[in-house]
């Protein structure tokens, strides 16, 4: 059974670096969703000044993506954050695929998704919608709470992409027999096209990115350094 413990050494290393582009307006908040009948500015998250998708929204988005590829393949799954699965897999050393990727509360992380950026972070504008608080309930505007603004990224900006896969095989040929290889493949395929969702107002279709294009490095370890062992494009 699998034993994803293997951070001990690092044996192969994929950099993908690439630029996704957001097809709809895009907001990362600072906590998420305004709360009902919220007054306060809901401002996008920012670095240095500029709109920045966290690569923890990112790993998010890809890991609900991983488990509903997973459940279509009849693989059972559980919620990230349950530590009873998680003592078991630890417990048993027999770890989910899922979290053979993406980690749990007893195992690291075998990909590191970093903060997307701006590529040309002076054009990236921003626009400010109204939101009113519904009444959850009743459908109805709710009377004495103020409308609340939220801002959004406008469609069509670029940013830079990168993610470190670690100790999976993944690229050039997804490794036959370790699942987490071909489900990080169809990941892969996924964010071209239909593309992930991230952020607030995903209902409303908000926080389409896609990859557009994407290189990647793999390194493998040879006496003891990370030598390039081959590189390419994900794209052709
Ligand atoms: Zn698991």
């Amino acid at each position: 059974m699998p034993d994803y413990r293997d951070f001990d050494s690092l044996n192969v290393l994929t950099i993908i670096e690439g630029t996704l582009v957001n097809e709809s307006p895009l907001r990362i908040g600072v906590g998420g969703e305004p709360p009902l009948g919220s007054s306060v500015d809901m401002v996008m998250y920012r670095v240095n000044g500029s709109p920045c998708i966290p690569g923890s929204s990112l790993k998010g988005a890809l890991r609900s993506l991983a488990e509903s590829l997973a459940k279509s393949k009849g693989i059972a799954v559980h919620d990230p954050w349950d530590d009873d699965a998680a003592k078991k897999e630890e417990e048993g050393g027999d770890f989910c695929a899922i979290c053979g990727i993406f980690g749990n509360t007893r195992l690291s992380s075998h990909v590191r998704i970093y903060d997307s950026t701006p590529k040309d972070p002076r054009e990236t504008k921003t626009f400010y919608k109204y939101g009113i608080a519904i009444d959850r309930d009743f459908g109805s505007v709710r009377s004495g709470l103020g409308p609340f603004v939220e801002e959004f990224v406008e469609p069509g900006v670029k940013w830079h992409f990168r993610m470190d896969i670690l100790n999976i095989e993944v690229l050039p040929e997804p490794k036959e027999g370790d699942l987490r290889a071909s489900i990080i493949k169809e990941l892969l395929k996924m964010m071209r096209e239909p593309g992930l969702q991230v952020g607030a107002r995903k209902s409303v279709g908000a926080g389409l990115i896609k990859l557009k294009e994407a290189k990647w490095r793999t390194y493998r370890l040879e006496n003891g350094r990370l030598k390039l062992s081959c590189e390419g494009a994900l794209y052709e």
